[in-house]
């Protein structure tokens, strides 16, 4: 089996770069120093699944030219992984107004359901909205669209959040601490897309030397790093990293053949279209 990921956005949450900052990294003309909020697609036997909704979602679905959605997995409920939900309309419009399935933790989906209510009232009067399904999932892997999909919880300060595998291919965002056992679930994945935050230790993300340190025990033969706030410039930082490991940045590709070797579709960043543009 085939999997691609796609970075849709390897920014922390305020993105970068972040309003009313003067950082170098901030001020960067490089391409792959502009991070949209953190997001990524796996592509599947045909099948595209969106882990997470951001409140860039809708300039990442643009950019990155897709429009088919087969299910969303939610990793947790805070603001810069869900608040661009409204916008998954275009995607229901699109699909023939099919209800988007939609998978998260038993607690991710009671918020996303408090925070954006209207979207579940039957009587809400406006009808222009997304119908959106909700599943939960706990600890065992589920089947969505004929594909399994094991959920690896991870620590984020005092809340849990959902890791995705599908085949060898893994995504892990905002956290400060993967679990022993989450290791062993990691146990024969090649590709590993992982939270790394800054340099130094913050509460509720891993460092870059934390990150290093799971992807190692794990085993990977590739690790990129997302959720990267403006401590980290991608040049010169990259230089420094083991060969098997690099920074991700917004619509870098990576695929596990079905031969088991990883491929990385590299993107000029002359080739990335300026979404953003530099102040
Ligand atoms: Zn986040
Ligand atoms: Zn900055
Ligand atoms: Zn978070």
């Amino acid at each position: 089996m085939r999997v691609e990921i796609e970075i849709l956005g390897s920014g922390t949450s305020a993105g970068v770069p972040m309003i009313g900052c003067d950082c170098w990294v901030c001020r960067s003309e490089n391409p792959r120093n502009k991070r949209l909020r953190a997001s990524v697609l796996f592509r599947v036997d045909g099948r595209v699944f969106l882990v997470d909704v951001t409140p860039d979602f809708r300039l990442q679905a643009l950019r990155s030219g897709f429009s088919q959605v087969d299910a969303v997995l939610v990793t947790h409920s805070h603001a810069d992984h869900v608040h661009g939900l409204d916008d998954l309309r275009a995607i229901y419009w699109g699909g023939g107004r099919k209800p988007i399935d939609l998978y998260g933790y038993p607690e991710t989906v009671a918020s996303i359901r408090a925070t954006f209510a209207y979207i579940f009232d039957e009587d809400y009067e406006y009808k222009g909205i997304a119908k959106i399904d909700t599943h939960t999932f706990e600890h065992e892997p589920f089947t969505v669209a004929g594909i399994k999909v094991t959920p690896i919880p991870v620590v984020h300060g005092n809340m849990r959040v959902a890791g995705f595998r599908i085949g060898d291919a893994a995504y892990i965002t905002d956290t400060n601490l993967v679990p022993e056992s989450s290791i062993e679930l990691l146990k024969g994945v090649k590709l590993l897309v992982l939270d790394a935050l800054r340099r130094t230790p913050h509460p509720t993300h891993m460092s870059l030397p934390q990150a290093l340190e799971v992807a190692r025990a794990a085993a990977v033969s590739r690790v990129f790093f997302t959720h990267i706030n403006h401590d980290i410039e991608h040049e010169s930082i990259n230089k420094t990293m083991p060969e098997f490991a690099r920074l991700g940045y917004d619509m870098l590709r990576a695929s596990v053949e079905e031969d088991g070797s990883v491929k990385v579709h590299e993107i000029e960043p002359s080739g990335l279209p300026p979404i953003i543009a530099s102040r």
